[in-house]
């Protein structure tokens, strides 16, 4: 029997939890938690992002301020406003969302956020304090997986678990939370040879590769949890890393595409911005 794990229902039973919580906090503090997000451009996908990300936002209440930007902002005028946000009591995350125009310095900005306030986790100081096994702020797409994990029982410690990726969003601090989770950790990418092999020992597979339908039946050993965090849009519909109906009845669990990681990517943003709130307004 495969179950199919709800990541939508998840994360909005999430995000329900977290509107509870905003509402208590907010009156105890005397304001609601505040998340800026930064567009720069014009990127359809990223719009579409950012969006969502809004529309949760306001309905968690908290309150959400989108600066959006032209395509030909500069990196001096990108750090200018991360400064005013990183100074601006009333924020407690920012987002860039990336990617950012080729003309920008991704790092220099990245770097110049507040760490209390980088609630994409992605700031080297954070990324330190989840290597060594701190609590802080957690890239929110690998931290959902974690979310999964819990929620559905699925027992890590011990496990032989496969992240095909290394990227800094997604692949190596999904291996760091696994690692946390005492499972014994395996990263492929792009000059790792013969990567189903690697796979078929392995009790959970998380793809995060970018390759439609990159993990088929031939990766899968019977049983094993698989984890698609691929978005691909392949004529116009969305596909993930894994070939869904091919390993489907191989599978323990397997997540949708849509409908599996993504939606939790952004109740842990939710989670991410309450919580550097909770920080920073000394509400535990
Ligand atoms: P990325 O930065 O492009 O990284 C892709 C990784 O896959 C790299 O480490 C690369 O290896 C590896 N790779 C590429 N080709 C490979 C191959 N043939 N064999 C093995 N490994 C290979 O992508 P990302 O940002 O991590 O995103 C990965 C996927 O997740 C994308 O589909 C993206 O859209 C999706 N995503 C989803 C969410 C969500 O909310 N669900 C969030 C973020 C990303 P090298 O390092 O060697 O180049």
């Amino acid at each position: 029997m495969t179950t199919i794990i709800d990541g939508k229902a998840l994360g909005l039973k999430i995000r329900g939890k977290i509107a509870e919580e905003v509402a208590e906090v907010s009156r105890k503090v005397g304001r609601k938690p505040g998340l800026a997000v930064v567009l720069v451009g014009e990127d359809p996908a990223s719009q579409v992002y950012v969006n969502m990300k809004e529309k949760a936002c306001l309905e968690a209440g908290f309150n959400s301020s989108v600066y959006r930007l032209s395509q030909s902002t500069t990196t001096d005028e990108l750090l200018n406003l991360i400064d005013e946000l990183n100074k601006n009591d009333g924020i407690d995350g920012i987002l860039v969302q990336l990617p950012l125009p080729e003309q920008i310095d991704e790092k220099e900005v990245l770097y110049s956020i507040d760490p209390k306030k980088d609630v994409d986790g992605f700031h080297p100081f954070n990324v330190g304090l989840l290597n060594i096994g701190e609590d802080t702020l957690f890239p929110c797409t690998p931290y959902g997986v974690m979310k999964i994990f819990e929620e559905y029982g699925i027992e890590l410690s011990g496990k032989n678990a496969v992240v095909i990726g290394r990227s800094n969003i997604v692949g190596k601090p999904m291996a760091s939370l696994l690692l946390r989770g005492n499972a014994t950790v395996t990263i492929c990418h792009s000059r790792t040879k013969d990567i189903a092999s690697i796979c078929k020992n392995a009790d959970i597979i998380v793809a995060a590769v970018g390759i439609p339908q990159f993990v088929t039946a031939d990766f899968v050993k019977d049983g094993a949890v698989v984890i698609d965090v691929g978005i691909n849009r392949v004529d116009g519909k969305l596909v993930g890393d894994v070939n869904y109906s091919d390993v489907f009845d191989k599978c323990s669990y397997i997540t949708p595409v849509p409908g599996g990681v993504g939606p939790m990517t952004i109740a842990m943003l939710m989670f991410n911005t309450l919580k550097s709130f909770k920080t920073r307004t000394h509400q535990y």
